[in-house]
């Protein structure tokens, strides 16, 4: 959610919000989404992170696609030969992967942001403590937008 969120106020600049939203979850939202869909169908959906022996393998190998800054340029590049406004939006594509890297370790989806070139992956650090941060700079960034919007009218 907060990848959308950011990518939402930060790459919305000719393009609806919504689209940059998009986005800004599609890395995940592909990845995972398809495997809550299949588990919520079966009822086997639980909260929390799934063990890594749960997972499917096609799973990781989507992560590895929609988490790839190679793949990623190479799309935002077709697309802005096609349209250069939505091609701006998926700049919350790039943002997810950039703030992807540091924060997840090697022991869970560390994200392999030179696929297919490199296997290469960052161990980041995962902590309550950085989520809470994301989440406070996230509120204050809404403010901050919503109140230079109030004062440009
Ligand atoms: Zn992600």
């Amino acid at each position: 959610m907060s990848h959308g969120l950011w990518g939402g106020i930060i790459f919305r600049k000719g393009s609806p919000y919504w689209l940059a939203f998009a986005f800004g979850v599609l890395p995940d939202a592909l990845a995972f989404g398809p495997l809550v869909v299949l588990r919520m169908t079966a009822g086997e959906l639980v909260m929390g992170r799934p063990g890594l022996n749960t997972i499917p393998p096609w799973v990781y190998t989507v992560y590895n696609w929609t988490h790839s800054l190679v793949i990623a340029a190479v799309a935002i590049i077709i697309l802005w030969q096609i349209n250069r406004k939505p091609a701006i939006a998926a700049g919350a594509w790039v943002l997810h992967i950039l703030m992807d890297i540091p924060v997840h370790t090697q022991d869970y989806f560390p994200t392999s942001f030179l696929y297919p070139l490199s296997p290469f992956t960052f161990n980041g650090i995962s902590s309550i403590k950085l989520w809470a941060v994301n989440w406070l700079l996230l509120i204050l960034a809404y403010i901050f937008f919503h109140f230079r919007k109030s004062s440009l009218r």
